[in-house]
């Protein structure tokens, strides 16, 4: 083969804005705000811009981002790390995972993933050698069987990748999966890698349980958070990895040859801007109404909502209403009903189809109305 990943294909989520842009689509596909994020934050970057940093910053991020996410950490989590030999700034939650993995998964390395996963988990790790062991969670709820995750540890585990809040289905972890995580890892040398970038998104006064609460698991743990999803903005690319100074060390020296470092204005705007905690406590709040406008808007439809306990992600279950497959099935809701969504199968490895698809509710008002007036004819 020509290249690493020559059998990977264009990721789902370009594929469907693609073809919600082509058809004219309200676009629920591809997981971004299509609303301003706060004027302020917009006002810090520009002043930062003309008072003239513009130049590298520092390799692992600006201190004063840096004390700014230790501080949310440890409000929120009551852990601590260390700003300055803990925490590193990278170019996206993505970027992180990236350079996690490519950090400590060496040749025939075994890595544990929960499907439906996120895209990016497996081919990295394939990049680099590893070999994906999976866990498929399954409707209606996603329950993990912490059992049969036992079962696929071997003395070859190197890490165990865990997305809390879920993106695609919205399922969050319980005090009981940490238990069980804590009791699979006692006494191994097993990493994990704990993508939390929807940590702020969890409803129903339900509380996000942080790897970082659980010292036998932060002592081992690669904490990483996204201000894309934090602050409505996913195209800025900016997020971090909190993780003790034994692995940071490691991970930096990927990270500098990877991006070395990332938007100056941007991470002095955010250090301004996380001063005030409401910018931030108040996000579960407000993706909440929108999260209960799309619900009750399907709630007279031929679609099944599945629970949504977090992220800013919509599971539907649609099989009173087409036996297409899911990706079919999407397809055809963008080209005919011109409301685009992303199908769950495209979050397994085995195409697993359990006629389910996800529709992004991170919209304004008047793009969730159009899409239920869409739906609501089907
Ligand atoms: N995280 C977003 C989603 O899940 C988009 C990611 C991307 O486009 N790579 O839809």
């Amino acid at each position: 083969p020509l290249s690493k990943l020559s059998n990977v294909g264009t990721t789902i989520f370009s594929q469907m804005t693609q073809l919600a842009n082509e058809n004219e689509a309200i676009n629920l596909s591809q997981g971004f705000p299509d609303f301003m994020p706060d004027s302020e934050l917009l006002d810090w970057v520009d002043s930062f811009i003309k008072k003239g940093f513009n130049q590298y910053a520092p390799m692992g991020g600006m201190i004063g981002l840096k004390e700014e996410i230790a501080r949310k950490i440890e409000n929120s989590h009551q852990a601590i790390y260390h700003p300055d030999s803990e925490i590193t700034v990278t170019a996206g939650g993505t970027q992180a995972i990236f350079t996690a993995i490519a950090t400590f998964v060496k040749k025939d390395d075994e890595v544990i993933i929960f499907e439906p996963a996120y895209d990016c988990y497996e081919p990295t790790v394939e990049l680099f050698g590893g070999i994906v062991k999976r866990f498929e969670m399954k409707t209606p709820d996603y329950e993990i069987d912490w059992n049969a995750v036992k079962n696929l540890v071997s003395e070859k585990t190197k890490m165990i990748i865990l997305n809390n809040p879920n993106n695609p289905s919205g399922k969050i972890l319980k005090e009981n999966d940490l238990q069980e995580l804590i009791k699979i890892v006692e006494g191994t040398s097993i990493l994990i890698l704990s993508d939390e970038v929807y940590e702020n998104i969890v409803f129903d006064g339900k509380q996000h349980l942080s790897i970082c609460k659980y010292p036998e698991l932060k002592e081992r743990s690669l904490l990483i958070a996204s201000f894309g999803k934090l602050f409505h903005i996913t195209g800025w690319k900016i997020g971090y990895c909190a993780a003790p100074k034994i692995l940071t060390d490691e991970f930096r020296k990927i990270h500098q040859f990877n991006v070395f470092s990332v938007n100056t204005p941007i991470q002095l705007a955010l250090a301004e801007y996380m001063k005030n905690d409401d910018h931030y406590t108040q996000l579960n709040q407000f993706f909440q109404g929108k999260r209960d406008f799309l619900r009750q808007g399907l709630a007279n439809t031929s679609f099944d909502l599945l629970d949504c306990e977090g992220t800013y992600f919509q599971a539907l279950k649609y099989d009173k209403i087409s036996d297409k497959n899911d990706f079919d099935f999407a397809s055809e809701l963008t080209i005919n009903h011109k409301v685009a969504s992303v199908p769950f199968s495209s979050f397994y490895k085995d195409k697993l189809n359990e006629n389910v698809i996800r529709l992004c509710f991170a919209k304004k008002q008047e793009t969730l109305e159009k899409a239920l007036e869409n739906l609501s004819k089907i």
